[in-house]
């Protein structure tokens, strides 16, 4: 399955603004893989500026970026976990995500009603925490409602594990009892293991979004210093983004036209390439390239990745009939200025099946099937 992000928030706070603009800024891009899996779920190209300097040496016909998939959940609102509104479906789709993009209302605008009357975004986290909480909470009393029957098992192996979740499951309904995320909590590997199995939401990756209007590009409003203090004490990273304004440079169709608007703005680049990037870098996921004259592309792994796996992402022939790789880093390739040098330097190593792939890594496979 492929990982993924969900944009939460309260309604009104702008979550289909931004995702409609993260999806129509790529269905204007050429060559860049998009697809709308459902009207819901959008695949986005992540920039990175070393698959561009790759580019500039090698020219391709084609350049291909890594993507990361959103999915747009929507409106949470006060009562979910009890059901409300669609309650219970929304927790779910949360549950089905592995890492999660909140956006929060940082701008004023009486013609948008907001859903608990007014204008408040750490009183707005603090409803979905509140929320996210309680369905951790009720996942937690339920598993540990079926402790006492599997404790009496004959396998020893379930009795063993059940005693170890019994440990962690008290500790966790002791935390969230409280009021309080369990994202701070640190395991070792077999209790990690057990953790993951119990698809809580407060476990998950967690990254702000303050939608902003215009005048607070460039300098925060009250508003983001808000969230950003709150997100703090979360160590959750806190991105601004101005939805109304990406919506408007999404519907323009060339790259010059996008940048030119940008500028005008204010901006180096737009605040929708960061998003894309933090939620690549919150899902723990790492880019190897493939270069050469036809096409030159970034690929998403997730270490560890061994040589012959990478490769079947490529293609599964290649992980088939892997026989080896030969790799360099792009930097060097920055460094060099073109495959030849690089080998004429040494510096292109030839890598076996047991090689780990690295972050910035050039591959070129070689096969037999
Ligand atoms: P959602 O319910 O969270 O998906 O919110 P929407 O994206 O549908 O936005 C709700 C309303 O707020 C729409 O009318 C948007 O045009 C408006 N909106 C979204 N972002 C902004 C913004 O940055 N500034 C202002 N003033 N309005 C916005």
């Amino acid at each position: 399955m492929a990982l993924n992000c969900g944009i939460v928030g309260l309604p009104n706070v702008g979550k289909s603004t931004i995702f409609q603009a993260l999806t129509s800024t790529l269905a204007a891009s050429e060559n860049y893989p998009f697809c709308t899996v459902d009207p819901n779920i959008g695949v986005c190209s992540v920039d990175d500026g070393r698959l561009e300097r790759i580019a500039e040496i090698m020219r391709p016909a084609k350049v291909v970026p890594a993507t990361v998939e959103i999915v747009d959940i929507a409106g949470l609102i006060r009562g979910a976990s009890k059901g409300e509104g669609l309650g219970n479906q929304f927790l779910g789709h949360i549950r089905e995500v592995n890492a999660i993009v909140e956006v929060v209302r940082c701008f004023d605008d009486p013609d948008i009603i907001h859903v608990e009357g007014k204008v408040d975004p750490v009183a707005d986290m603090a409803v979905i925490e509140d929320e996210l909480i309680l369905a951790d909470l009720d996942t937690v009393e339920k598993r540990l409602s079926y402790v006492p029957k599997l404790k009496k098992t004959q396998k020893k192996e379930i009795v063993e594990k059940t005693k170890k979740e019994e440990v962690i499951l008290e500790r966790f309904k002791e935390i969230l009892e409280n009021g309080r995320s369990v994202w701070h909590l640190k395991f070792e590997e077999d209790e990690r293991k057990i953790v993951e199995e119990f698809h809580l939401l407060t476990v998950k990756p967690k990254l702000y979004v303050c939608n902003v209007d215009e005048s607070a590009i460039s300098k925060d409003n009250h508003y983001v210093s808000q969230v950003k203090k709150r997100a703090l004490e979360e160590k959750a990273p806190v991105i601004k983004v101005c939805g109304k304004l990406e919506s408007e440079i999404s519907t323009l169709e060339r790259k010059k036209e996008r940048i030119d608007f940008l500028r005008s703005a204010g901006l180096k680049e737009s605040a929708l390439s960061i998003l894309t990037r933090e939620s690549y870098r919150m899902l723990g996921s790492k880019t190897f390239f493939t270069a050469g004259e036809k096409e030159v592309r970034a690929w998403r792994f997730t270490p560890p990745v061994k040589a012959p796996e990478a490769s079947g992402i490529i293609h599964s022939d290649f992980e088939r009939g892997f026989i080896k790789a030969e790799v360099y880093h792009c930097e060097d390739l920055f460094v060099y200025g073109s495959e030849i040098k690089i080998r004429e330097a040494g510096k292109l190593r030839i890598e076996g099946k047991n090689y780990l792939v690295q972050d910035g890594d050039v591959m070129l496979v070689r096969f037999n099937v």
